[in-house]
């Protein structure tokens, strides 16, 4: 079988630029710059930074990826659909509607928001961690609709299940696949490695009425709290760990259902990434 090819990626050629976000190619970031080269066949040369070996290996995959993409075209769509969305927003005005700070990028105000605790500056036009660190258009797509979403009623602390929520049924599925049972397995044993791994998301473990091992509040995204419960394998019933993940009846007035599942992707592969080596 002949061998796939690997395709050039955004975060490919953000490596390979100096990341200084100087807007001589015309764009506010290198992030957004790499972002129209891939996918709108700007030409890479608007750049005058690239060290001339990478500047050559850029052109010469450019023309023979054609116009295959590391992402498909419907996620291109959807972040161009939300960034319109976006592109109507106070940004002042909904700040303390979604806990997000300003702050300036040049003479625009821009939002801070803290995604499962890493901060990302949230511009009209481009999205990018302050760490400038790696990141994929999910993660701009989660936090332009947040911003879209604008916010709603305050939190109530009325804790509800994803299947409660209006228009889950066909998501609940894919929520207990990407997020609840992925957590499940990856600490089905390890309670203490799962409390560790939610103290280092700020989780709050005084969790009352419940009857699980663990049970912690942590916020992924400001305004969108989780509770998650754990309940370990019980090996002589045959029991296979269990996690449910509860919501504030508000949720869906800060995010819709669709970036809800992707957020809890995001939770269990953060939550994966603090597993230890070893067994405990
Ligand atoms: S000119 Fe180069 S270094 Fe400057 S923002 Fe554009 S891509 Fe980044």
């Amino acid at each position: 079988m002949a061998e796939k090819k690997k395709l050039l990626q955004i975060l490919d050629l953000l490596r390979m630029l100096p990341r200084s976000n100087c807007k001589e190619c015309g764009h506010a970031t290198c992030m957004a710059f790499a972002t129209y080269v891939l996918r709108e066949g700007e030409s890479p040369e608007k750049c005058p930074y690239w060290q001339p070996e990478d500047l050559a290996f850029v052109k010469k995959s450019l023309a023979e990826q054609g116009d295959d993409s590391a992402y498909p075209d419907h996620l291109f769509s959807a972040r161009k659909f939300v960034q319109e969305r976006v592109s109507k927003v106070d940004f002042t005005a909904v700040a303390p509607k979604i806990g997000a700070e300003l702050t300036t990028c040049g003479n625009e105000t821009c939002l801070v928001i803290n995604l499962l605790e890493r901060l990302y500056r949230v511009c009209k036009e481009e999205v990018e961690p302050v760490d400038q660190g790696e990141h994929d258009l999910w993660e701009h797509i989660l936090l332009y609709n947040y911003v879209a979403e604008g916010g709603g009623r305050p939190l109530t602390g009325n804790w509800v299940p994803m299947e409660s929520l209006p228009g889950s049924l066909a998501k609940r599925k894919a929520f207990v696949a990407g997020c609840e049972s992925k957590i499940a397995a990856a600490y089905s044993g390890r309670p203490e490695a799962l409390r560790r791994a939610l103290a280092a998301l700020k989780a709050d473990f005084d969790v009352p009425e419940n009857n699980a091992d663990v049970a912690a509040i942590f916020y992924p995204l400001p305004r969108v709290p989780f509770q998650l419960l754990f309940w370990d394998a019980d090996l002589d019933d045959d029991f296979p760990a269990q996690v449910k993940v509860l919501f504030d009846e508000t949720v869906l007035d800060y995010l819709d259902i669709e970036s809800l599942v992707f957020l809890g992707e995001k939770c269990a592969e953060r939550l994966e990434n603090f597993l230890p080596t070893d067994k405990e």
